[in-house]
C-alpha cells in the first residue's frame, strides 16, 4: 500500500485518477463545466471545483473508487442530482465528486408485496412513472427532482410525509459501499424485524458521510381510489395555521396539507398568473381513499375552515381541477425566487410539534417584520414544518441580516421543542445549530461513530457533524 501521508493532496489525486483511467475510462471526467456542475447544490451553497467527476454505474463501480479513494487518502463526495440546499454536495478541496445519476434500475419490483428495489441514481419521478400501470406508487416527494440515493442520504421527505412519512418510514434495507470500499447491504424486505442495531436507519439521513448508497428497498403503496383538492383563503395567517392544526388534532387523515402566507401568493399569483386567487394566507389541501371516505374528509376540512373565517372552500376531484387548485402551491419555491431574481435567498426549514406551530409562525412574522427583510412563508403545516424563504440583497451586509434572521428562527423552533431542519439536513449550512439541538453528548456519540466508519475522513468532510472545538478540519 503507498504511503499516502507523504505525497501532495494533488498528487493523490492523479493517482486515484491515473487507476480510475484504466479500469472506467468512460466514467472519468476532468472537464471544467462537468466539474462546475459539482461544485455546489442548490441555494447560497459557496461552490468548489471537485478536481473530477467520476460517474459510477454499478455498485462495483462504486467500491472501486471507495477502495483508492481510501488508500490514497482522497476525500468523496456522493452526488445524486445536487438539488440538496444546505451546501451538502460542495466538495472539499482536492476532493472527487462521486456522481451515481446513470445508476438508475430498478433491480426488483414485488407487486405482491408493495416492494421495489431500485439503484441509487433513479429520480422519484422517474420511478412512479415507469410502475404507474401496476397501480402502485412511492409517495415521498420532495419538491427538487432528486435521486432516490439522495432522498435516503438526507432523509427526505415532502407534502405527503403527513400521510405516508417519510424516507426513514419507507426504507427497508440498502446496498451501502463503506469508506474501505467493503459492500454491505443492511434490512432487508420485510416490514419488521427485531434483530441488531439497525443501520438502515443509520444510513438514512448520514448525507454521503458514513458510505455511499448504491441500492435502496423501497416500500410502495395502491394509488388512491379516488382524490380530491381543496383550496381555502384567510384573511389572516393565524386563522389559516389554527385550521390546519385542527384538521390534524381531529384526526381527519389528510394526504397533504400546505399553507402559503400573503407574500407566497402574491408571488404565485404573479408567477402562474393566477388571477382567481387573492395574495391571502391560503391552504391547499388533498384528500385520499375511498369515494365515500374522500368526501366525508372534504365536508369535516371545509366545516373547520369555515368555523375559523375560511373564505370559501374551493374543491375538485378531477385531475384537471386538481391541478388547477394546486398549481400556486407546486410553483411556490420559484415563483418566491422570481419575486427578487437576482436576491440572495435562503429557505429556513424549521418543524416543531403541531400544538406549537401557531406560536412559532407568530413569533417569526414578528421577527421578519423587525428585521425589515422580504420573505415568504410556505410549508408543510400538518408536519409543524414550514419554510421561510428570505430574499436580500447580494452583499455582504445582506448575507449577514439573512444569517441573523435565520438563527432568530431557529432559536425559536429549537425553544419550542422544534428542530431546525424537518427535512433538508444539515450540510454546512445547519452545522452551527447541531450542539444546542442535539447536545454535547449525542454530538460526541455522532463522532464516534463517524470516526469508527470512516477514520480516515475521507466521506463527505466537514459535513454533517461540527468540528469539535479546539480541533483541526
Ligand atoms: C425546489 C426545491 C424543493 C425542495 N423541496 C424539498 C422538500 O420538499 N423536501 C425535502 O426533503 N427536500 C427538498 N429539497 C431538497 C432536496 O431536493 C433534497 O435534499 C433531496 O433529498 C436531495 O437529493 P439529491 O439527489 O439532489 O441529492 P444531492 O443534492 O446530490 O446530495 C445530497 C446529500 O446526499 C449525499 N448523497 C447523494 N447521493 C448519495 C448516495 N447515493 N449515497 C450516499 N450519499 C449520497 C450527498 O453527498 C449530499 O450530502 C428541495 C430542493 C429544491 C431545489
Amino acid at each position: 500500500m503507498p504511503d499516502a501521508s507523504i505525497a501532495s493532496p494533488a498528487a493523490r489525486v492523479e493517482q486515484v485518477l491515473s487507476a480510475l483511467r484504466k479500469t472506467l475510462p468512460q466514467q472519468v471526467s476532468t472537464v471544467t463545466s462537468v466539474r462546475e456542475e459539482h461544485s455546489h447544490g442548490e441555494a447560497m451553497d459557496a461552490a468548489q471545483l471537485p478536481e473530477a467527476v467520476v460517474f459510477a454505474q454499478s455498485t462495483d463501480d462504486v467500491s472501486r473508487v471507495l477502495s483508492l479513494c481510501h488508500v490514497h487518502h482522497v476525500p468523496v463526495v456522493a452526488f445524486g442530482a445536487g438539488t440538496s440546499v444546505e451546501g451538502h454536495v460542495t466538495p472539499p478541496e482536492h476532493a472527487i465528486s462521486l456522481d451515481l445519476s446513470r445508476m438508475t434500475d430498478i433491480v426488483q419490483f414485488n407487486p405482491e408485496d408493495l416492494d421495489c428495489r431500485v439503484q441509487a441514481g433513479l429520480t422519484r419521478q422517474e420511478l412512479n412513472s415507469r410502475i404507474r400501470d401496476s397501480g402502485l406508487f412511492f409517495p415521498v416527494d420532495p419538491g427538487g427532482e432528486a435521486t432516490l440515493g439522495g432522498m435516503c442520504a438526507t432523509r427526505a421527505s415532502g407534502t405527503a410525509a403527513v400521510k405516508y412519512g417519510t424516507m426513514k418510514e419507507n426504507v427497508l434495507g440498502l446496498t451501502v459501499v463503506l469508506a474501505s470500499g467493503e459492500i454491505i447491504r443492511t434490512g432487508g424486505r420485510v416490514r419488521k424485524s427485531s434483530t441488531g442495531y439497525d443501520l438502515t436507519s443509520l444510513f438514512i439521513g448520514s448525507e454521503g458521510t458514513l458510505g455511499v448508497i448504491t441500492e435502496a428497498q423501497l416500500r410502495l403503496y395502491g394509488l388512491p381510489e379516488a382524490v380530491a383538492a381543496a383550496v381555502c383563503q384567510f384573511e389572516t395567517v393565524d386563522e389559516a395555521v389554527r385550521t390546519a392544526v385542527e384538521v390534524i388534532q381531529y384526526g381527519i387523515p389528510v394526504a397533504r396539507v400546505e399553507l402559503a402566507d400573503e407574500v407566497q401568493m402574491a408571488a404565485c399569483i404573479a408567477y402562474s398568473h393566477l388571477d382567481e386567487l387573492r395574495p391571502l394566507p391560503t391552504l391547499f389541501f388533498e384528500f385520499t381513499g375511498g369515494p365515500a371516505a374522500v368526501r366525508e374528509q372534504v365536508e369535516a376540512t371545509e366545516s373547520l375552515a369555515r368555523e375559523n373565517g375560511g373564505l370559501g372552500f374551493d374543491w375538485a376531484d378531477t385531475p384537471e381541477e386538481r391541478t388547477r387548485l394546486w398549481k400556486a402551491r407546486h410553483n411556490a419555491y420559484w415563483a418566491a425566487r422570481a419575486i427578487e431574481p437576482t436576491a440572495l435567498v435562503i429557505s429556513t426549514d424549521c418543524i416543531v410539534p403541531i400544538s406549537r406551530l401557531a406560536e412559532l409562525i407568530d413569533g417569526v412574522r414578528h421577527d421578519i417584520r423587525e428585521s425589515g427583510l422580504r420573505a415568504a412563508m410556505v410549508g408543510h403545516v400538518g408536519d409543524g414544518n414550514f419554510h421561510t424563504l428570505i430574499l436580500t440583497e447580494n452583499t455582504s451586509e445582506g448575507r449577514k441580516r439573512l444569517l441573523d434572521l435565520d438563527r432568530k428562527i431557529v432559536a425559536r423552533a429549537l425553544a419550542l421543542d422544534g428542530s431546525c431542519s424537518g427535512e433538508h439536513g444539515v450540510g454546512l449550512g445547519k452545522l452551527e445549530f447541531l450542539e444546542t439541538e442535539h447536545g454535547a453528548g449525542a454530538l460526541n456519540v455522532m463522532r464516534t461513530i463517524k470516526k469508527a466508519m470512516d477514520p480516515l475522513n475521507i466521506l463527505n468532510p466537514g459535513k454533517l457533524i461540527p468540528q469539535e472545538k479546539g480541533t483541526c478540519p
